[in-house]
């Protein structure tokens, strides 16, 4: 995997043990043309709320208002530091429904320079393929890029293979859940979380990052931000501006299928044992071989 990554502008790759967990631009003097992926996803402080359509089993959507992905809001952070410290513009792209805007122009506020909305009936259904390949389209229209910035994850489909997917439609190299990152001399080098220690990838730009929680702390929109977002123009652009087909798109340009979808039924109860340390642990194996759970597959008893 590293062997061929590096052919799609890797330079290195090394592994250290303590995961580092701050953001340190030791920027360069050359300006950054960044765009950041931003999904609007139902408010995670209200999941509780959140409730599957009896009828239909789809989300009821519309009893939890949506925000920006938590993590995307990492990303427009880390790619603002950038744009500040080195220059350049940052874009702000999504794929949603109309009420996207929204988002948007919560971006823009932020400090965002230009909005992108890619709305279309045909992108209904979309799987994360044919969501990256909707986003690929749109970044290849945008022109020139050094940096796509994406969450590491989205708080709700949480499958967090857009951005692996996006980097791969366009041929640049991707590094994800990054908890730091420098950029010099048209490089990025990126500390990894991994579940062993932190990888540290270097490639050469264009390259995709994506965000985790603890990159950086996500800023507030100014008050002067706000006012100058909601005068702004959002750039809306359909399956036919970005030069894609209906097929290419949406639930058809999706090779994932639904086959059903159910809700979770608990029916586990809890048992708490009393007494002692020994006299628990004596009615937890008293239970314990009462249900057979400890009995070998030969048929003895552990
Ligand atoms: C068969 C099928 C049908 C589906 N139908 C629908 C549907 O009708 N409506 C629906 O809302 N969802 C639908 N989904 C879910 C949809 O696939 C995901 O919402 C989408 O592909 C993103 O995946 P994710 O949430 O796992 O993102 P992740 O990969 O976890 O997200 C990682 C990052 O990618 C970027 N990103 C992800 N999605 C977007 C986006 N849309 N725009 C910009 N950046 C983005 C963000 O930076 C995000 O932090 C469907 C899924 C399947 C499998």
């Amino acid at each position: 995997m590293v062997a061929r990554r590096k052919g799609r502008g890797f330079l290195s790759i090394r592994v250290v043990e303590s995961p580092p967990n701050t953001m340190n631009n030791k920027h360069s003097r050359t300006s950054w043309r960044c765009i950041v992926c931003i999904k609007p996803v139902p408010d995670p402080s209200r999941f509780d709320r959140l409730r599957l359509d009896p009828e239909t089993m789809l989300l009821k959507r519309d009893e939890v208002p949506p925000v920006i992905n938590p993590l995307d809001r990492n990303a427009i952070e880390a790619a603002l530091e950038v744009k500040h410290r080195l220059g350049g513009r940052v874009a702000v792209v999504t794929m949603a429904p109309p009420s996207g805007q929204e988002q948007l122009v919560e971006a823009l506020a932020l400090g965002c320079d230009r909005a992108f909305l890619l709305t279309d009936k045909a992108f209904a259904g979309a799987d994360t393929l044919a969501t990256a390949r909707t986003l690929a389209a749109a970044c290849a229209k945008l022109g020139r890029f050094d940096l796509i910035l994406c969450g590491a994850w989205s708080a709700d489909g949480s499958t967090a293979q857009v951005g692996p997917q996006l980097a791969e439609l366009l041929g640049i190299p991707d590094m994800v859940h990054v908890r730091r990152m420098e950029l010099s001399g048209g490089k990025v080098l990126a500390h990894c979380h991994r579940e062993n220690g932190t990888a540290v990838l270097e490639a050469a730009r264009p390259a995709l990052v994506t965000l985790d929680q603890d990159s950086n702390k996500p800023g507030l929109a100014p008050m002067t931000g706000i006012r100058k977002a909601l005068q702004s123009k959002i750039t809306v652009w359909s399956c036919r501006d970005l030069g894609l087909k209906p097929r290419q798109v949406g639930l058809a340009g999706s090779p994932t299928r639904m086959l059903n979808v159910f809700a979770a039924s608990a029916s586990r109860k809890g048992e708490i044992f009393q007494g002692t340390v020994d006299e628990m642990t004596t009615q937890l194996l008293e239970r314990l071989n009462q249900e057979q759970v400890l009995t070998t597959g030969k048929g003895g008893k552990r």
